[in-house]
């Protein structure tokens, strides 16, 4: 380490969570521990210069726009510091992807970021939080690191490729195509490629987001097999202001829905094409009605297509 500090920020998760039957790896309730129990839960972690703040305290399938707001607020308030080296945040699995991706596209952070979480409980005969957070605040102390990442299960991966791909598996996240940023090993990091950018403006990026009085409401619609127009038209009717659809394939939509989608956005409504693939991304091809979401997963599509609607 280098002398200098890590705020660790709590916002809840299965890292938090607990069972009061100890084993118990579904019958739990997340966001139970708040931050100085998780901290004492590592005793690797009692030597070094920590600060603390429970930030929030939510199963994060729960997340909000408001506790976005909170979390954009105060990492940005610590990396301002200059006795902070990073900030760590335990965060749920369920959506860690799209806080990652959201604080990423406002912060773009010249020091890291790191997101970390568990698969099991506290209370687990096993729990994987300890090891999770010991490993984030090495990648946090790293000099040089800097950007949104998540690191769990020994692996660092970047705010835009990170993807929770199984349900239950301790080593739950990948990173597609992109491949993770690197691994951690007893405390030391193994670098595969580079950590996210640097934004030149991210202090307008994030002044914009700050003072939006709404958000812009923009949902996601599904391609499948006998998809139609009907959830389309019901959202244009109560004003949504943008959509994204999870194509199927290489962001193929069924002929019924892309014409709701069409005259969706011949009304106004911003329109994005994903894919549904957990692997790949929508490549454009010629005739296409509908802009493509750059590789971003339906809900990264999601998240830049409402903070590029607050311009
Ligand atoms: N539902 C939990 C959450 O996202 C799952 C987890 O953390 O693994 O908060």
């Amino acid at each position: 380490m280098s002398g200098k500090k890590i705020a660790i920020l709590a916002t809840g998760g299965t890292i938090a969570g607990t069972s009061p039957v100890p084993g118990d790896n579904l019958g739990y309730t997340a966001a139970q521990l708040r931050v100085e129990d998780l901290l004492a839960s590592v005793p690797a972690l009692a030597s070094l210069p920590l600060v603390s703040e429970q930030v929030a305290q939510v199963d994060s399938k729960d997340m909000t726009f408001e506790i976005w707001r909170k979390l954009a607020q105060r990492c940005s308030h610590w990396l301002a510091q200059p006795e902070i080296a990073g900030v760590v945040l335990t965060h749920g699995t369920d959506t860690l992807e799209e806080t990652a991706f959201f604080l990423q596209s406002v912060l773009a952070p010249a020091k890291p970021v790191v997101l970390t979480c568990a698969m099991r409980p506290a209370t687990a005969l096993v729990p994987d939080g300890p090891q999770n957070l010991l490993d984030a605040v090495s990648v946090a102390a790293t000099p040089g690191a800097h950007g949104v990442v998540a690191v769990c299960a020994g692996t660092i991966h970047g705010a835009r490729d990170v993807r929770k791909q199984h349900t239950y598996r301790l080593d739950a996240f990948g990173s597609g195509d992109a491949g993770p940023i690197g691994y951690v090993e007893e405390g030391r990091l193994r670098l595969l490629r580079s950590w996210p950018e640097i934004s030149g403006d991210s202090e307008a990026a994030l002044r914009k987001f700050m003072q939006a009085r709404r958000w812009p409401r923009v949902e996601i619609v599904m391609n499948h097999a006998g998809a139609g127009g009907a959830i389309v038209q019901a959202l244009v009717g109560q004003g949504v202001d943008g959509l994204v659809v999870a194509g199927s394939g290489n962001g193929s939509v069924h002929r019924d829905l892309e014409a709701a989608l069409c005259a969706a956005r011949d009304s106004g409504v911003m329109v994005v094409r994903a894919t549904r693939c957990a692997q790949g991304e929508v490549l454009a091809r010629p005739g296409d009605v509908l802009p493509h979401s750059a590789g971003l997963s339906p809900v990264k599509a999601r998240i830049a297509l409402m903070l590029s609607l607050l311009d």
